[in-house]
């Protein structure tokens, strides 16, 4: 693609949402059916984004099989955030979650019944009654294929209302005016590199999470932090990265996630002495305490050689006991995963499993309408005008330091369609498009041509975008894992900075057919590098231990020094702001040991 920038393409939109996984499509609805015009773009078909794979389901206060309230679910969201998340938005997503799932029923969704034609609703980690009593069973479930009965259903439901869909067009950087409104981005065509504008009143980014940050990892190959990388390039920090979501039970040394409904279903974990491991450091929620508290038991079993295996590198995850009716009627896909992947039926075998990289609680910073929110002298938190963000992208926050399983799919429909309502408020008051700052828009048309360039005989040194992936994702598995120390960290921040130096001399060589798919995966190593840098330099600085961020050299919480959220710039490197504590209706739960 060699047109000059004065013939490319430019389409005007009210909202441009970039990404079609559950947190934009969501939105995209709520605008759709306001009759404004939305598009939205995304790097794969919209049905194959990353929510599809959601598992166990989405939590929800309904009582349809214990007892149970919003506010209890408030007080487990608190309690599993390890008292960083933001109260006031846990409370509102706590409090909109039964009409978030009604919605969906609506919608189309098949949820699983129970026999009284309810909702079926399963146990999982960190659920109580009455603020830390018995287990409660709060997550709303379609068998194990929760997300992708969510996505497909939101897209037929996008497609009546007349969403505008850009399928296979990569997002590569904000456009903004000189006043700092943003106004859409700059997109590429993947499959013949046609560089389009799209100019929009308002933006949201609904990009997913960067579990590509990791090698071993349940997050798809697309979840690569691209909302994260251009916020960044735009100025905006990204908030609390140094905690990323270990799942306890990912297939040993793949990856590939077993839902914490399988442990929800009665599922439990032994070690190589045949012990029920979880006994020892949960008494009472066992298996079903919170995902840090498991994964870290897990970690310390095999690190103190009582693993299973012939390498004693994994624990496993028994579910035979259940029968294989109970498993084939709650539990088929990832049955069905296992059989295919590891060639055994857990029906029969217990599943090899260890803690695997699974979920970004940090990203960009929002309030609970969605809107980005970034310091402004002395205040902690101004809007930055057009700017939205909902989803895993997002850090709003709900889930603080660790994220309980299920508050996410929540978090996404919640806060996916806070943030529309703010924008048809928002484009009330703003009813025209505002004229982008043409040399940010050659900028960024400059910089996807730049790969266009063949590499020179000169270039002999360059770097290729596979080798310095996989130095990264190593690097990160090594030393942003789940135990963490000082001089780990150090040696972390110092080979990520490296790596992200030789990121300067990336180019590609193959001008082939797959030339513009060798460009995507530059352009997304640039991203991961942006939350790399974030996510080293805050756990390196942040000298506690805090729901996922674990230290060996500070073991405890400290909450006179900490309970505050990181945010780390490429103007700025880190700052700091204070936790939101008030929520919106209720006394506020004040931080506490916490013991499952
Ligand atoms: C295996 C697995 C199981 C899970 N199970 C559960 C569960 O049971 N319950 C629960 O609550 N949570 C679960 N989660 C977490 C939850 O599914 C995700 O956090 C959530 O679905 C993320 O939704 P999203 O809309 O933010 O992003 P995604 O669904 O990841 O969608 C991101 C979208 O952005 C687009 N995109 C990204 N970058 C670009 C770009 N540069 N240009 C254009 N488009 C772009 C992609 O194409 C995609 O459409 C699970 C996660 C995984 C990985």
């Amino acid at each position: 693609m060699s047109s000059d920038v004065t013939s490319i393409e430019r389409r005007q939109f009210d909202t441009l949402i970039i990404g079609a996984g559950g947190g934009g499509l969501r939105a995209s609805l709520q605008l759709a059916e306001a009759d404004l015009s939305v598009a939205v773009v995304s790097k794969v078909f919209p049905t194959r984004s990353h929510t599809v794979a959601a598992q166990g389901g989405m939590n929800a206060a309904l009582a349809n099989v214990s007892p149970d309230n919003w506010h209890w679910h408030m007080f487990d969201t608190v309690k599993g955030s390890d008292y960083l998340g933001d109260q006031d938005a846990i409370e509102y997503m706590c409090r909109a979650a039964p009409k978030a799932v009604y919605e969906l029923e609506h919608f189309g969704v098949p949820f699983s019944r129970l026999d009284n034609g309810k909702i079926y609703q399963r146990a999982f980690g960190g659920q109580s009654q009455n603020f830390g009593g018995d287990q409660a069973s709060r997550t709303c479930a379609a068998a194990d294929r929760t997300g992708h009965a969510i996505l497909h259903s939101l897209y037929q439901q996008n497609i009546r209302a007349k969403t505008h869909f850009f399928d296979e067009y990569f997002a590569v950087d904000l456009i903004k005016d000189d006043e700092g409104h943003v106004l859409g981005a700059v997109i590429f065509n993947i499959q013949n590199g046609q560089i389009m504008v799209i100019e929009a009143k308002t933006t949201l980014l609904a990009t997913g999470g960067a579990g590509q940050l990791f090698k071993t990892t349940t997050n798809a190959l697309i979840n690569t932090g691209d909302g994260m990388g251009m916020a960044m390039r735009a100025g905006i920090p990204l908030q609390d990265m140094e905690f990323f979501q270990f799942h306890p039970t990912g297939i040993a040394g793949r990856g590939m996630l077993i839902t914490e409904g399988a442990r929800g279903e009665g599922g439990y974990l032994v070690n190589g002495d045949g012990e029920r491991l979880m006994e020892r450091y949960a008494p009472k929620a066992k298996d079903l305490a919170s995902r840090d508290v498991v994964s870290r038991a897990i970690a310390v079993e095999v690190r103190e050689g009582r693993g299973c295996g012939p390498n004693k590198d994994h624990v496993l995850l028994k579910l035979d006991h259940l029968g294989e009716a109970v498993i084939q009627k709650r539990l088929p896909g990832i049955r069905q995963t296992c059989i295919t992947f590891l060639g055994i039926d857990p029906a029969e075998t217990p599943i090899p499993v260890f803690p695997t990289a699974h979920y970004t609680m940090g990203g960009i910073p929002t309030n609970r309408f969605g809107q980005v929110v970034v310091p402004v002298k002395d205040t902690p938190e101004e809007p930055v005008a057009g700017l939205y963000a909902a989803g895993e992208c997002a850090c709003v926050s709900v889930h603080g330091g660790n994220r309980l399983g299920g508050n996410s799919l929540l978090d996404i429909l919640v806060f996916g369609r806070a943030a529309a309502n703010h924008i048809i408020d928002y484009l009330k008051e703003n009813k025209y498009h505002r004229s982008a700052n043409e040399e940010s828009v050659n900028e960024i048309v400059a910089k996807i041509k730049r790969y266009d360039q063949p590499p020179s005989s000169s270039d002999t040194a360059s770097e290729t975008v596979a080798n310095l992936r996989k130095e990264l994702k190593q690097t990160m598995e090594d030393h942003c894992s789940v135990f963490r120390n000082k001089e780990i960290l150090k040696e972390g921040v110092d080979k990520v900075e490296q790596l992200a130096e030789r990121m300067k001399n990336v180019r590609i060589d193959d001008q082939s057919f797959t030339f513009n798919t060798a460009k995507v995966e530059a352009f997304e190593l640039e991203n991961l590098m942006a939350c790399a840098l974030a996510a080293i330099h805050s756990a390196y600085a942040r000298e506690e231990s805090r729901g996922a961020h674990s230290r060996t050299d500070f073991t405890e919480r400290d909450d006179k020094s900490w309970m505050r959220h990181s945010l780390y710039s490429f103007e700025n490197g880190l700052d700091y702001k204070p936790v939101r504590t008030k929520p919106l209706s209720v006394e506020s739960f004040p931080p506490k040991p916490r013991v499952y």
